[in-house]
């Protein structure tokens, strides 16, 4: 097993003996912070897609559990000011990575990986992949991880580290979905969205995305960390969770998934 592999099974392990509804760690600095509640191993054999917006199912959460995921960075200008928000809230989160932005400013994936999140691959230049034929999808999607591989490990490598994987815009077919399944890679849709690719204010897009949280009581939420409406609401939107009673699941690899 891999020190990154250990390192997880341990956590998980950790996190499963902590009994439900038990209090998180201390966050050094802000005893009123948010926190992440729970660590969840998610394995492709069971769960090979998730979230209800674009499939049947999504992850095994309970009432007023969110994941928070965040896709299309790294970027400079705004992926800094999202972590430092998360740090401050102790918050752990999924990041989507574009392998060509991870290129471009690969010290900021892996200060992404150094301060505990989770990090998925979303591609290498963002293309609509269903638009593509399939070997051409699959060149990009294999670019993409082997990017984010070569800045957070060292190795340009085709075999995630992390094997999590969400299509740009949505935009899988069935080939690629059964593709990703025999890879065991777990394919992230959503359940929720800030919809930050539209224009708005930051207090806009904060009781956009508060109101349909509380429609919906739990799920999986997507975010884009190349957004700097996203980036100045994100303070505000972990406290206003943390007031509404909201709890933070940090999703991982299943340690049996590769
Ligand atoms: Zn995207």
């Amino acid at each position: 097993m891999s020190r990154a592999t250990i390192r997880f099974a341990l956590f998980a392990l950790a996190a499963a003996l902590v009994p439900f509804g038990a209090r998180a760690a201390p966050c050094p600095g802000n005893p009123d912070a948010l926190g992440t509640e729970r660590v969840l191993a998610v394995d492709a054999g069971s769960t090979p897609r998730v979230g209800r917006k674009q499939f049947p199912g999504t992850l095994p959460l309970h009432p007023k559990e969110l994941v928070l995921t965040f896709d299309d960075g790294p970027w400079p200008t705004t992926t800094p000011k999202i972590l430092a928000a998360l740090k401050h809230e102790c918050v752990l989160a999924t990041f989507f990575l574009v392998g060509r932005n991870v290129a471009a400013h690969p010290e900021i994936a892996r200060r992404e990986l150094a301060e505990g999140h989770s990090i998925g691959h979303h591609s290498y230049s963002h293309p609509l992949l269903n638009r593509m034929a399939q070997a051409k999808a699959e060149a990009e999607i294999d670019r993409g991880i082997a990017e984010d591989e070569l800045a957070l490990y060292g190795k340009r490598r085709s075999v995630p580290t992390t094997p999590f994987f969400r299509f740009p815009g949505f935009a899988s077919s069935p080939a690629l979905l059964d593709r990703l399944q025999a890879r065991h890679i777990v394919v992230f849709g959503a359940d929720v969205w800030a919809s930050d690719w539209n224009r708005m204010t930051p207090a806009q897009e904060l009781q956009l995305i508060l109101g349909r949280i509380d429609r919906l009581g739990s799920g999986i939420v997507l975010l884009h960390d190349t957004k700097s409406q996203t980036a100045a609401m994100l303070p505000d939107f972990l406290r206003e969770l943390k007031r509404r009673g909201y709890r933070i699941v940090h999703v991982v690899a299943a340690a049996n998934s590769r």
